[in-house]
């Protein structure tokens, strides 16, 4: 029989060798049993932070120190782990204060499954004031087994209060290539498609579940198709496709909600009435929280083959990132009169971002979006 610390940190190893140095640290830490109770990860976007966090937080979760086959281990990588909590910025400015004091109330509550709980809280630059200082003592002294591990950018962008109650730890900047490599390896699928992956989910881990999942690479799919008919697209068109993709976007969550509500049903007899509207609310935010990664994933998909197109105006003979739909990518760039083109479509999709962060509804984004890169398309200037 192998060794017990073989198997501990499985979940650590597996999930991001694009970070070695991280990733013994961490799993030292598990395996001598001596984890902080608050981390800051900090490190450039894509470096991995996200798939780290919940790596660790299986780690920490499953009795054998994150196996990755036990059912705690499972419901963690689904994201379905009653005691592993998700935060992000509810609103367009940051951490709404009331967001924090939910989270404190809950904090002191028993873990429902485990032996402890996790809180992730991703973009910790976005805690401002209040909000920041409604956590402080929380964070200086958690309940025990209760574990944060909050991300940001850079410690210069995070309040220094909250810096300083928190065990950094770096992440290094790794090249997109490198994360396809990391991609490759993990699934055995093509380099190529895994730079795809990478272009549209970001960080490893997260190219790793896209192209695990259909849904969500038919929404890519929705997208791709909407930008290649929109030369020749009359306004009823355009706004089908926006709601094609509108639908597409939707469909990943069925899962979700349908594993939400099995959950829910089964908990059902030994959760009180206030437990139980209580996961309801947070079910529903984490929907709201999907659906948007969701938007934004498709406007990253839009923002690549844009990018490829672009290049191939400029006359750079590179392999496009989205080298499976390398006849869509041609047309596109012979349809730009320009560079020009490429650079107002590009615009068209950043704005569409800042629209979904301002909370406009997504078709309605889409739906602007699609006939700006059609006016870029069709009449440039
Ligand atoms: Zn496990």
């Amino acid at each position: 029989m192998a060794p017990a610390h073989d198997n501990r940190s499985r979940s650590l190893l597996a999930q991001f060798d694009t970070q070695p140095r991280v990733r013994d640290f961490l799993a030292r830490a598990i395996e001598t049993q001596r984890t902080s109770h608050a981390y800051l990860f900090l490190g450039a976007p894509g470096s991995g932070k996200l798939d780290a966090a919940w790596a660790l937080a299986q780690a920490l979760i499953c009795e054998q120190g994150g196996c990755g086959a036990c059912e705690a281990c499972v419901r963690v990588a689904r994201r379905t782990h009653p005691d592993v909590r998700y935060l992000a910025p509810e609103s367009a400015t940051g951490y709404l204060i009331a967001q924090v004091r939910d989270l404190i109330e809950e904090v002191s509550l028993a873990p429902v499954r485990a032996n402890g709980k996790v809180y992730i809280i991703d973009r910790a630059d976005q805690l401002r004031a209040s909000s920041a200082n409604a956590l402080l003592k929380t964070l200086e002294e958690p309940p025990a087994n209760v574990t944060f591990i909050l991300l940001g950018t850079s410690a210069d962008t995070i309040l220094p209060t909250i810096v300083s109650r928190c065990q950094c730890v770096p992440f290094r900047l790794i090249s997109p290539e490198a994360a396809a490599q990391a991609v490759t390896r993990a699934t055995g699928l093509p380099l190529e498609r895994c730079r795809m992956a990478v272009a549209v989910a970001g960080s490893p881990g997260r190219a790793t579940e896209f192209l695990k999942s259909a849904s969500r690479q038919e929404a890519r799919r929705a997208m791709l198709r909407a930008i290649d008919s929109l030369a020749h697209a009359d306004e009823a068109d355009v706004l089908s496709h926006a709601k094609a993709i509108t639908l597409a976007v939707k469909a990943p969550l069925a899962e979700v909600k349908s594993t939400q509500e099995a959950i829910l049903k089964r908990d059902e007899e030994y959760l009180s009435r206030g437990a139980l509207k209580q996961i309801e609310e947070r079910n529903k935010r984490e929907l709201t929280a999907r659906e948007r990664s969701g938007i934004m994933e498709v406007l990253a998909c839009a923002r690549s083959l844009l990018r490829d197109a672009l290049v191939r105006v400029e006359g750079i003979s590179s392999e496009p990132v989205n080298a499976d739909v390398e006849d869509i990518v041609g047309r596109l760039a012979s349809e730009m009169a320009s560079s020009v083109s490429a650079v107002h479509a590009l615009e068209a999709v950043e704005a569409a971002e800042r629209a979904v962060s301002r909370n406009v509804t997504p078709q309605l984004a889409f739906e602007v979006m699609l006939f700006d890169i059609r006016k870029a398309l069709t009449c440039p200037s």
